[in-house]
């Protein structure tokens, strides 16, 4: 074994997605490792605003 590439593991081959409360894209992190499956929103502050935004929606239930 002979170490001599670099890392891979740079910031063009995370993994993306785009937010669901701003539109814009965002890329994977260390903190979503086991959860980026339900992540949506690029910060807790866009998250918020989706949570109002459904909630707006729709009528408080259950
Ligand atoms: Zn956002």
């Amino acid at each position: 074994m002979v170490k001599s590439a670099t890392p891979r593991y740079t910031k063009s081959t995370l993994p993306e997605k785009t937010c669901l409360a701003c539109g814009r894209p965002f890329a994977w992190r260390k903190k979503w490792k086991n959860v980026w499956d339900e992540v949506k929103t690029c910060s807790e502050r866009c998250k918020g605003d989706l949570r109002r935004d459904n909630r707006s929606g729709a009528p408080a239930k259950s």
